[in-house]
């Protein structure tokens, strides 16, 4: 029984274009997103034969994909979810998000300098990776990281809000070697309903960490 499922699209393969080309979506999500699932389940049951068998001979491998699958599978649900064809633009407290502006504006000085560092940390990756706008619940505010694969230089309870894939899957088939130019495309399909609903929600449960007593 399988732990982990592929989530449907929230929209067709075209819903993104020009910005993203029907083409990418579909191979990203029907074969990229459906690995990391497999994937995640898959470790997940060779840790249980290890468990069973006693032999673990594997388990720094084993705990290794485990972390990429998943964070894999996670990060490509939040990515999906994150974009719409009616996008783009600021938050706006006019469209009712107003406490993720606030938050920006709090965390970074302003929004064109949090566009600024998010644009630069998903440009910039080397090799593959991502730039994510994350709720860092210790100090209450909003940070960008810079993620290596799915699962590396990540603050430990952090929560993703608002994701852009650099792999080169994301973009190669539309943008080639013009990673900068895809980074830059994404603002148009930022979804700041999505975004705002993470962010409520990642505040909602940062009492999860409990660094006090
Ligand atoms: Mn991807």
């Amino acid at each position: 029984m399988a732990v982990y499922t592929l989530p449907e699209l929230p929209y067709d393969y075209s819903a993104l274009a020009p910005v993203i080309s029907p083409e990418i979506i579909e191979l990203h999500h029907d074969k990229h997103h459906a690995a990391y699932v497999k994937g995640a389940n898959d470790t997940l049951e060779q840790l249980e034969e290890a468990r069973e068998k006693e032999v673990w001979g594997s388990i720094n491998g084993l705990e290794k994909n485990l972390a990429f699958h998943l964070s894999g599978h996670i990060l490509h649900s939040i990515y999906w979810q994150n974009m719409t064809g009616d996008g783009g633009g600021e938050p706006l407290a006019a469209d009712g998000v107003g406490d993720l502006a606030d938050a920006i504006a709090e965390s970074f000085g302003s929004f064109a300098g949090f566009k600024a560092q998010l644009t630069k940390a998903a440009a910039t990756t080397q090799g593959s990776g991502w730039g994510v706008l994350a709720y860092e619940p210790v100090s209450g505010r909003l940070i960008v990281e810079q993620i290596y694969d799915h699962q590396g230089n990540v603050g430990q309870g952090s929560t993703p809000v608002l994701v852009f894939d650099a792999w080169e899957h994301a973009f190669y088939l539309q943008y080639k070697n013009q990673k900068v130019d895809f980074i830059d495309a994404m603002w148009a399909v930022v979804n700041w309903q999505d975004v705002a609903k993470r962010y409520a929600a990642a505040k909602e449960r940062s009492y999860n960490l409990l660094l006090a007593p």
